[in-house]
């Protein structure tokens, strides 16, 4: 948007000038103007890039009405504010070449392939599709089979759409793809926008109806139907990427982007992992942590794993223990393992019978000693233990201290507002 006045004629004539035609000239003089002077300077003719480059900027406004009329009424400057502050228009080639439509030389200096080709293809988007799997298939490693419809270029025509392989320069945007769009705001005040060609899609070209390829109806590519053999090793990670190269959606003139998948691990109910180790919980009784336990482990691959205690030995709440190379196996060198790791937990009777106590205390170390007298211990206050939910009490005391500090602040601004009331 700017705002200059509609009447003001521009003084800038720079394009007129680069291609050598005055500013009343036709589009039939501007067209011709512009054919020899693009061939004359083409790069690939020995000619200067950024003259070559000014030639097809210059021929790329004057083509077309629109950028003309803006050009000719408020110069070079409103132009680049129109194309988004770059000013930077198409590449020269491209303009180039949907000029001329192919090469222009038949078989000539731009026969064998010019310095500008390949350079000018664009890169088609890669299609990434997320890939659920389990801890088991990542274990194992599995292949999955995948569907997916794509377009492909048009085998009949090449992806030409048209049967003699020939298109004509759009007449809706000069070929430029593109169409610039005026809105008058108010009477200083006109706004501009660039969108893509509706009458070729922002191709640039258009195909005559009887020249139409009879396949694909010069849409110049098709559907395909591509199944997908789709390979996870074992030890791949959550969120690591299987592509297959060049396998998306083709388009004319342009390099085919790839599909990639993304995978994503399903949560499992009984193995967490991390990096190339498993973590797994159990819980043991008092009796199985105190007096020894065993118990088996059914592994990702159906292994019956049988996990047993030491004789003698105590297992202690919250206790890790380890056992090597029952973890993930690693990623490219699935014969290395990490380790599987267990958390114990122990659980422990509510209450016990005075006779339970009794039976206990014949085997368990013993209480340590009082070292108080009955005597003692009467002259001492009674107190009783009562159950907590500790979690619980702390967040109802952080709460209550929340809503606390916040009727406080409620007050201050309250007083705030009584004494502004009072000075009015
Ligand atoms: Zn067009
Ligand atoms: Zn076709």
């Amino acid at each position: 948007m700017f705002g200059r006045g509609p009447r003001s004629s521009s003084n800038d004539t720079k394009y007129y000038d680069v291609l050598g035609v005055g500013k009343n000239s036709s589009q039939d003089e501007i067209k011709k103007a512009y054919r020899k002077s693009a061939i004359k300077n083409h790069p690939d003719k020995g000619g200067d890039p950024e003259k070559f480059k000014e030639i097809s900027h210059a021929y790329e406004v004057l083509s077309d009405p629109e950028k003309r009329e803006i050009y000719d009424q408020y110069g070079e400057e409103a132009l680049k504010e129109g194309m988004g502050g770059g000013g930077g228009g198409h590449d020269p080639f491209d303009i180039f070449q949907s000029f001329f439509g192919g090469s222009p030389f038949g078989g000539g200096p731009f026969g064998g392939g010019g310095s500008s080709r390949g350079r000018r293809q664009r890169r088609g988007e890669d299609v990434v599709h997320p890939l659920k799997v389990s801890l088991e298939d990542l274990y194992n490693g599995t292949s999955k089979k995948l569907s997916l419809s794509r377009n492909v270029l048009c085998s009949k025509c090449k992806g030409k759409g048209s049967k003699s392989g020939a298109s004509m320069t759009c007449s809706g945007c000069q070929g430029s793809g593109m169409k610039v769009s005026i809105r008058q705001l108010g009477p200083s005040m006109i706004q501009q926008m660039q969108h893509p060609c509706n009458e070729c899609k922002g191709t640039g070209e258009s195909i005559n109806d009887k020249d139409r390829c009879p396949q694909c109806k010069g849409e110049k590519v098709s559907q395909e139907k591509k199944v997908l053999d789709i390979h996870v090793e074992k030890g791949m990670q959550n969120s690591q990427k299987i592509t297959f190269p060049g396998e998306a959606d083709e388009a004319p003139d342009t390099v085919t982007g790839d599909i990639v998948f993304v995978l994503q691990q399903k949560e499992h109910p009984k193995f967490k992992r991390k990096g190339d180790d498993l973590f797994v919980e159990h819980s043991l009784s008092l009796t199985e942590a105190l007096c020894g336990f065993h118990f088996v482990l059914t592994h990702l691959d159906n292994r019956q794993l049988l996990i047993k205690s030491q004789p003698g030995e105590v297992v202690k709440p919250d206790q890790f223990k380890a056992i090597n190379d029952e973890g993930m196996p690693m990623y490219q060198r699935p014969f290395m393992k990490g380790k599987l790791y267990i958390h114990f937990s122990v659980d422990f009777p509510d209450s016990l019978t005075p006779e339970q106590c009794k039976a206990l205390e014949t085997v368990l170390p013993q209480k340590p000693a009082t070292q108080m007298s009955d005597m003692e211990v009467d002259e001492c206050e009674e107190t009783t233990l009562h159950d907590v939910n500790i979690e619980e009490e702390m967040r109802r005391k952080q709460q209550q201290a929340q809503q606390e500090a916040y009727h406080e602040d409620e007050d201050m601004h309250g007083g705030a507002q009584r004494v502004q009331c009072a000075q009015q």
